[in-house]
C-alpha cells in the first residue's frame, strides 16, 4: 500500500523517532509498504517519520540511483552499484573523512535541492529486519543517503544546515509546501 508522505510543517518530522521491538504491530507490512512508497515516489530512501510514524525505522535503495544516473557519472562513486537495505534503531557511531558537497532533496520537501557538505563515511549500529544487529561503515552516495535518513529519525532535515541567508530565501517555498500549494506526482499529506 502506498502510503502518504508527510510535507514539511508537519511536527512528526521534528520529532526525535522512539526504539522499536521486533513486535511492533505489522512491521512486516509497514516495512513493504514503505519499499513501495519509496519506489511510487522515485527516491532512493524514506524514513519512518516521512510516513507519519514516529519510530526509528528507515529503508535505503541507492542501486535506484545508480540505475538511473547519467552516463558521465558512472564510476564516480566508491560505492556503486549501491544497496538496497532496512535500518531499525539506528545509531550512528561516528562520521569520517572529507566533508563533500551534493544537492540534495527530500519527499517531504519536494522541489527544493542544495548543497549539503556531509563527512564522506558513516559507521552506524542497527538491526535489520530480522532484529540481526549490525555494525558496518559505508562511503560514497550510500553514507549520504544514511545521513539524510538518520537525521530523519533524529528530527532534523537537509535544510538546516544551510546558511540563515539560504533558508531566508527559501521560506516562501517552505511555506507553500506546508500549506499544500504544490503539485508533485506521487501522494502527500499537508499539516494544514
Ligand atoms: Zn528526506
Amino acid at each position: 500500500m502506498i502510503l502518504p508522505i508527510v510535507a514539511y510543517g508537519s511536527p512528526v518530522l521534528r520529532t526525535v523517532a522512539k526504539e522499536i521491538t521486533p513486535d511492533y504491530p505489522n512491521l512486516e507490512k509497514l516495512i513493504a509498504d514503505m519499499w513501495e512508497t519509496l519506489y511510487a515516489s522515485n527516491g532512493v530512501g524514506l524514513a519512518a517519520p516521512q510516513i507519519n510514524k514516529d519510530i526509528r525505522l528507515f529503508v535505503v535503495d541507492s542501486i535506484q540511483l545508480f540505475a538511473n544516473q547519467d552516463e558521465e557519472d558512472k564510476g564516480k562513486y566508491a560505492d556503486e552499484p549501491g544497496f538496497k537495505k532496512v535500518f531499525i534503531n539506528a545509531k550512528i557511531k561516528e562520521c569520517n573523512g572529507e566533508p563533500w558537497p551534493y544537492s540534495e532533496g527530500c519527499l517531504s520537501i519536494p522541489k527544493i535541492r542544495e548543497d549539503v557538505t556531509r563527512p564522506a563515511t558513516v559507521t552506524i549500529e542497527y538491526d535489520d529486519e530480522n532484529f540481526i544487529h549490525h555494525t558496518d561503515t559505508f562511503i560514497g552516495i550510500t553514507a549520504r543517503i544514511i545521513q539524510h535518513e538518520y537525521d530523519h529519525i533524529e528530527g532534523k532535515l537537509f535544510i538546516d544546515y544551510l546558511t540563515p541567508f539560504k533558508r531566508k530565501l527559501l521560506k516562501g517555498k517552505l511555506a507553500d509546501i506546508t500549506n499544500g500549494k504544490i503539485k508533485v506526482d506521487y501522494k502527500m499529506s499537508f499539516p494544514k
